[in-house]
């Protein structure tokens, strides 16, 4: 969206003289303005002469009056008076105030007032516009050859400036350089969060507030260009980040959760490296390759070494209470070996890590419902074990599976894989003592 005023119409107003003002009068004849003088009357002439003119005067205001479907005697009946007492107005209002202490500011605010007048679209400013340049060029009632120039200046920078064109503001251009700035700020640290929805509601767009118009009541204000709002960006990024910071909080006594501020800043940290992507320049395409893969471990090691710590403090109650939850089945019924000696261990009833393995990978697989094959060659306990291996085998099952332990054959089948129960008659029983 760009401020085109295309479809826009304000009307005109009309301004005041300042007091004291009367229309001039020629001394001799007695004839009131516009037939007081020469330079008045010639006025007069050239304002009519353009307003017979109109629309076609210019292509620019054929153009609006066609689209717009206007009858000028219609739309601006009084089109030329206007622009002829205003133009007086405006020579007695800067010859009352050129002398004044603050000519400038005063006689500036009026003529834009007047300015301002003549609405939108603003048929006849120039006019008007052109009068009053002429009158400060020409007239002796400036004496000072830099008030004229410096009157001079200043309308040419406001009302004839081409930059217009280039100061425009785009708000869209305006907005994107605004979300690129939301998205990069952490907004998403607990001690920004307040912050983020302040800042996301908002589009700034006015740069700076110039005065307040005397006569207008027109507040003048300077909008931002991309360059200019990113450069206030940056200036908010550096208030905020040194305002709000960690030594700021302690100090105010806010750090309540060190640890997880710190956490929050890896990751935040690490979003912001990884938002910027891996690059490199190097000159053959496999060695940037290498290089961004390089780069991108190295990072993610330092990343990993900087959160496990605080990972594992914050995790490590629940595990502690959760052991068996969160360790596999594997490992479960593998453990159930380990304890049947406090000194030996498994190797109390296997004769090798390979057996004790083969057992456990077995038994998890069936209980887990993952595909699972016997082994071809059976293996063997170690003398003397069998009756403790069989009772072991059973709280396995009482305890690790959902099973039916009297019909479960398949279990049983696993545990005739061990030479020693081989041919054992009543295998389920033996298992349940
Ligand atoms: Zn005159
Ligand atoms: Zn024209």
């Amino acid at each position: 969206m760009k401020f085109s005023g295309d479809n826009l119409f304000v009307g005109h107003y009309t301004v005041k003289p300042l007091d004291g003002f009367k229309l001039p009068e020629d001394e001799e004849t007695g004839k009131r303005f516009p037939e007081c003088c020469e330079a008045h009357s010639d006025l007069q002439h050239r304002v009519q002469d353009w307003y017979e003119k109109l629309p076609n005067c210019c292509e620019q205001h054929r153009k609006l009056f066609e689209t717009r479907g206007w009858d000028k005697h219609k739309a601006y009946p009084d089109l030329v008076h206007k622009i002829l007492i205003q133009s007086i107005q405006t020579e007695h209002f800067i010859e009352s105030q050129i002398d004044s202490e603050k000519w400038q500011q005063e006689i500036i605010d009026y003529i834009d007032h007047n300015n301002d007048s003549f609405g939108h679209p603003n048929l006849g400013a120039e006019r008007y516009m052109n009068h009053v340049v002429h009158f400060i060029s020409d007239s002796s009632c400036i004496q000072s050859k830099e008030k004229r120039a410096t009157l001079l200046q200043e309308i040419n920078e406001r009302y004839y400036s081409t930059s217009e064109v280039g100061s425009q503001t785009d708000l869209n251009v305006l907005h994107s350089a605004y979300q690129k700035w939301i998205s990069a700020f952490p907004f998403d640290l607990s001690v920004f969060q307040p912050l983020k929805e302040k800042f996301e509601k908002q589009l700034p767009i006015i740069k700076e507030v110039h005065h307040k118009n005397k006569y207008s009541g027109k507040t003048t204000v300077t909008f931002h260009t991309k360059e200019s709002l990113v450069d206030a960006l940056i200036a908010v990024t550096n208030k905020l980040l040194t305002e709000i910071n960690t030594y700021s909080l302690k100090k105010s006594g806010q750090l309540n959760e060190p640890d997880r501020l710190r956490l929050e800043m890896i990751m935040e940290e690490r979003k912001v490296q990884l938002s910027e992507g891996y690059a490199s320049n190097a000159r053959d395409e496999q060695t940037q390759y290498r290089k961004m893969v390089k780069q991108w471990l190295r990072d993610e090691i330092r990343f990993i070494g900087l959160i496990t710590p605080i990972v594992q403090a914050a995790t490590g109650s629940e595990k502690a209470d959760d052991q068996t939850e969160l360790s596999s089945m594997y490992d479960q019924i593998r453990k159930r070996f380990e304890s049947m000696d406090k000194n030996k261990g498994w190797k109390y009833t296997f004769r090798s890590e390979r057996d004790l393995h083969c057992i456990c990978n077995l038994i998890a697989s069936y209980f887990e419902d993952q595909p699972y094959d016997l082994p071809l060659k059976l293996i063997r306990l170690r003398k003397r074990t069998k009756t403790r291996t069989a009772i072991v085998l059973g709280e396995i099952h009482r305890d690790l599976s959902e099973k039916q332990f009297s019909t479960d054959e398949d279990f049983l089948t696993i545990v005739r894989c061990i030479k020693d129960f081989e041919n054992s008659p009543d295998l389920a029983k033996a298992l349940k003592r």
